[in-house]
């Protein structure tokens, strides 16, 4: 498929509430609209690297800027045949792998296009519908804490990840352990300790959890390797696999017993599917989460985790949790799998952004042409 055109949208997505992170409160998802024009057809993707670079080194402002500059000029006019040649003409460009999703997936929705196939199914995915699981972040009180896990293990939901940080550590998981004994929990770090912190990740080994995430720093594998190496509960690494090659360095040292794959994260679902594949070898399974995206980006994630070794409930929502009105139509919902527990159906139709809805959103935008 020649690209014809590229049209690059900046967003900031309104929230219903803001989201804490580490760096304070986003009133706004910022995300990377990308969309690819072959002749008749056009696919869209998404980037959400989030409005500051905190997550990760990328930011939406910098990824649209490299985006227009580097990326774009690069594939403008090329005749692209498959994921893996996307990646090909980008590999100059180190790092940025946001960036290079937001191309990535809007090559795999112009694929879908062309093929009539879902995206799921053009993945090699085995699976029609995804379980989801239920997160809780830091709340104002334990008692807000216990009463939304209550809700959530009412609903059914397969498992609870609880954020993990200091201030919100020890104490919570104690509190939430003893109301819910046998339910399947585990925590997200998202990289807040240190190897001096062993003596309470000791404590946590004997919590019963399902998985410790991303405990030390966002870019390490080495003393993940060491902690794991100490901890009966298996690592799940995030925000540590990049690329490829990190989650084969991440197997070969031990650093892990699992990998958390964002398309978003590791450049997109030619490198998501190629990451799930090395971890299906080595026998560590793997679990899907977002972003935060529009329906436009998450229905990659989705079609990801219908991938056979994706075996852990994904960390994706129903739009209505975070956003007033999705940015991109059909929206994401929950449906029910056949036990009744919360799961998501592969998207029947591509998720696009409607256009009154994407020009509110723009906070600038470009087109390349021939
Ligand atoms: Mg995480």
């Amino acid at each position: 498929m020649r690209i014809d055109r590229i049209d690059l949208y900046h967003v900031a997505m309104p929230l219903k509430a803001p989201w804490r992170t580490a760096y304070g409160e986003d009133a706004a998802i910022e995300a990377v609209l990308c969309r690819l024009t072959s002749g008749s057809l056009a696919g869209w993707g998404e980037a959400a690297p989030f409005a500051a670079p905190c997550y990760s080194p990328e930011w939406a402002g910098g990824v649209f800027a490299v985006a227009r500059e580097w990326l774009g000029p690069a594939l403008l006019g090329a005749d692209i045949a498959s994921g893996a040649e996307l990646q090909r003409r980008l590999a100059a460009f180190k790092g940025n792998p946001f960036a290079k999703a937001a191309f990535d997936t809007a090559w795999w929705s112009l694929e879908a296009q062309r093929t009539g196939k879902s995206l799921a199914e053009l993945l090699g995915g085995t699976r029609r519908q995804v379980a989801v699981g239920a997160d809780f972040g830091v709340m104002d009180s334990l008692e807000d804490l216990l009463a939304a896990i209550d809700g959530a293990v009412r609903d059914r939901f397969r498992r609870i990840k609880l954020k993990f940080r200091p201030g919100w550590d020890r104490e919570m998981l104690s509190v939430v352990r003893r109301a819910f004994p046998h339910t399947t929990l585990h925590i997200d770090c998202n990289s807040g300790y240190t190897l001096r912190d062993l003596p309470l990740f000791q404590w946590v080994d004997q919590q019963h959890l399902a998985m410790i995430e991303q405990p030390l720093r966002h870019d390490d594998l080495s003393d993940h390797a060491v902690l794991q190496n100490v901890l009966a509960t298996p690592i799940c690494l995030d925000e540590s696999i990049t690329s490829v090659e990190a989650a084969r360095t991440a197997i070969r040292w031990g650093s892990c017993r699992f990998v958390n794959i964002k398309p978003g994260r590791v450049g997109g679902l030619t490198v998501a599917r190629e990451i799930h594949d090395v971890c299906r070898a080595a026998g560590i399974p793997c679990w899907v989460g977002g972003m935060l995206e529009s329906a436009t980006g998450a229905q990659h994630c989705l079609a990801l985790a219908t991938l056979e070794n994706c075996t852990y409930p994904a960390d994706l929502f129903p739009s209505e949790r975070f956003y007033v009105e999705d940015l991109s139509d059909p929206p994401l919902v929950l449906s029910r799998d056949p036990e009744g527990c919360p799961a998501m159906d592969v998207l029947q139709r591509l998720a696009e952004p409607v256009p009154g809805r994407l020009e509110r959103c723009t906070r600038q935008s470009v087109v390349l042409r021939r």
